[in-house]
């Protein structure tokens, strides 16, 4: 049993020579409730952490699932999710005298904290924001709603007539018109 975790503590690590590895089985919900996209799995899989010169890299490939609307008629639908990552975090203070460093990383998140805390968060939550397909139907023949009166035409039709008519039958109807004068 695998507990869900998207933070680790690398002081050790980042102790050790260049090239040191860690591995870790990951189990991470990072969407918060009320995001536009919901998590229906935890994101899973196994990562590597690999003492840089710079500081940590970390490479896995997670899978799980999300949940987002269908485009047509707004129903929840279910889309497979795969995050490959491959993020290099650097430290803020150095672990062995404990001095603040000068980092040159403009990304905050993946800076590692003054208590040698990796934290996947940031980085999983924008990977998943962008691996999740958005125009999604939930089946390829999804009817959609009726433009008028909102039903849902899955259900089956509505008593609406049909759409207005085609504007070009207005030009049309407008020539017939002329002719008759
Ligand atoms: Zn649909
Ligand atoms: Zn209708």
């Amino acid at each position: 049993m695998i507990e869900e975790r998207t933070q680790w503590n690398v002081a050790q690590l980042l102790k050790e020579p260049i090239g040191a590895t860690r591995s870790f089985d990951v189990l991470a919900t990072v969407l918060q409730e009320d995001a536009d996209i919901q998590q229906a799995t935890p994101l899973a899989g196994r990562i590597v952490m690999l003492r840089t010169s710079q500081g940590v890299l970390v490479e896995g490939d997670l899978d799980g699932a999300a949940v987002v609307e269908c485009s047509r008629c707004l129903r929840p639908v279910t889309v497979p999710v795969s995050v490959a990552l491959e993020e290099e975090f650097k430290p803020t203070v150095d672990v062995v005298r404990g001095a603040y460093l000068h980092v040159d990383e403009e990304d905050a998140a993946l800076l590692i904290d003054e208590h040698h805390i990796l934290d996947l968060t940031e980085v999983l939550r924008q990977a998943i924001l962008l691996e999740t397909p958005m125009q999604v139907l939930c089946r390829p023949d999804c009817a959609g709603f009726c433009q008028t009166c909102g039903q849902d035409l899955n259900q089956g039709p509505c008593d609406c007539l049909p759409a207005d008519t085609d504007p070009r039958w207005d030009q049309l109807s407008a020539l017939l018109e002329d002719i008759k004068l």
